[in-house]
């Protein structure tokens, strides 16, 4: 029997909403140089790859098991890295991951949001947040960033004193801007979050959830700290963190956030059981083992970063201040033609961001070159 093709036509009931809607990515291009998705420009080194591929031959003996749905010692190890790359103390029962950040937040949504709930943030940001809103029927509301990209806290209080957001998102540092909210500002918010939430049972309001979503936390520059640090004075916090960007694992898929241990029971409530497979947990915890390593590269990484910033406003260009691995350049009358005239010498970055501004990830020193050569091709001043 041969199934290809559409075959007899069926009318399927989309759910009302998802009409003539596309699936959420950036586009897959083979081009030589890839700065596109702020990935790690640095594939794992050899020891860590067998690292990896011992681990994961020895949990493929187990595999006829489903994996340990707790996955008790990644929270041990995550929570010993956070100590190591934040100074803060975490309990592994305070650590929640799972299938990347982006499947963290979706339980976070999953949780706390659904029919007749709100979550706000603040534009320019991740563009994936409406998606988790939009399939968890919860209502997204956005505010705005400040024209320098940060958040005027008197701005947030007032809309989530409006909205009674379930959940709050501030992104820190920012996807595109790559901009970090000063921990003053996070305070600010988590004060206004304080019964300002939804109706509880009893009929007086909840507090908001915030969530910090800190993906490239780990490129921060020197005196910007975590929200990690405040974690243990607000219950109605959780940093999310990914290692698919200081740790060079985004094929691996792992996120994982920390929280106080009411909130992640809440998380544990709405994850499909085993959702963290084992080859997922023994591949996770083999690159932690190397975590001295990432921590060094990460290191390099900003310094590129740093030169980046100072190359392109050395050039005339606008640039964000970032404590990201990527950073968002302007300003162009048609950036289209800019991003796409640095396709055409095979340079893919990210035509995203508000109007005029581009984004580029910081790769290799031979790919910031090849970026570098380009854009004086395509733009010369
Ligand atoms: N948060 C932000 C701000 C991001 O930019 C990204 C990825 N681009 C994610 C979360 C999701 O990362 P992952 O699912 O790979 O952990």
């Amino acid at each position: 029997v041969d199934a290809s093709g559409p075959g007899p036509e069926a009318r399927l009931p989309l759910r009302p909403g998802l009409e003539g809607l596309h699936p959420y990515g950036a586009p897959q291009l083979d081009v030589p140089v890839l700065l596109n998705v702020n990935e790690n420009p640095h594939s794992p080194s050899e020891e860590v790859v067998s690292d990896i591929a011992e681990s994961v031959a020895k949990a493929a003996t187990g595999l006829n098991r489903y994996p340990d749905r707790e996955f008790a010692e990644l929270r041990a190890e995550l929570s010993e890295y956070l100590r190591i790359e934040s100074g803060v103390r975490v309990p592994a029962e305070q650590i929640w991951a799972a299938n990347g950040s982006n499947e963290v937040m979706l339980h976070l949504f999953q949780a706390y949001g659904g029919p007749g709930r709100t979550a706000i943030s603040f534009d320019p940001t991740y563009s994936m947040y409406p998606e988790y809103a939009r399939d968890t029927h919860t209502t997204w509301v956005t505010g705005r960033r400040s024209a320098d990209f940060t958040l005027d806290p008197a701005h947030a209080a007032d809309l989530i004193r409006r909205h009674h957001p379930a959940l709050i998102v501030l992104t820190s540092p920012n996807n595109p801007t790559g901009t970090a909210l000063p921990l003053e500002t996070v305070v600010a918010v988590l004060d206004a979050a304080r019964g300002s939430g939804p109706a509880g049972p009893d009929g007086g309001h909840t507090d908001s959830v915030v969530v910090v979503d800190e993906a490239y936390g780990e490129f921060r520059r020197a005196g910007v700290a975590s929200a990690l640090t405040l974690l243990h004075e607000h219950p109605h916090l959780t940093v999310s963190r990914t290692m698919s960007k200081a740790f060079g694992m985004a094929g691996l898929r792992l996120g994982y956030l920390a929280a106080a241990p009411a909130l992640v029971e809440h998380l544990r409530v709405v994850r499909l059981p085993y959702h963290l497979s084992a080859v997922t947990q023994a591949a996770a915890l083999a690159a932690l083992r190397h975590r001295e390593e990432f921590i060094a590269q990460v290191a390099s990484l900003r310094q590129e970063r740093d030169d980046l910033v100072e190359w392109l406003r050395a050039r005339g260009h606008a640039v964000a201040d970032s404590d990201a691995n990527f950073v968002l350049f302007g300003m162009f009358e048609d950036r289209h033609a800019v991003w796409n005239g640095l396709l055409e010498r095979g340079v893919l970055i990210r035509e995203t961001g508000p109007a005029g501004w581009l984004r580029v990830s910081v790769g290799t020193p031979q790919e910031m070159a090849a970026f570098t050569a380009a854009l004086q091709e395509v733009d010369p001043r």
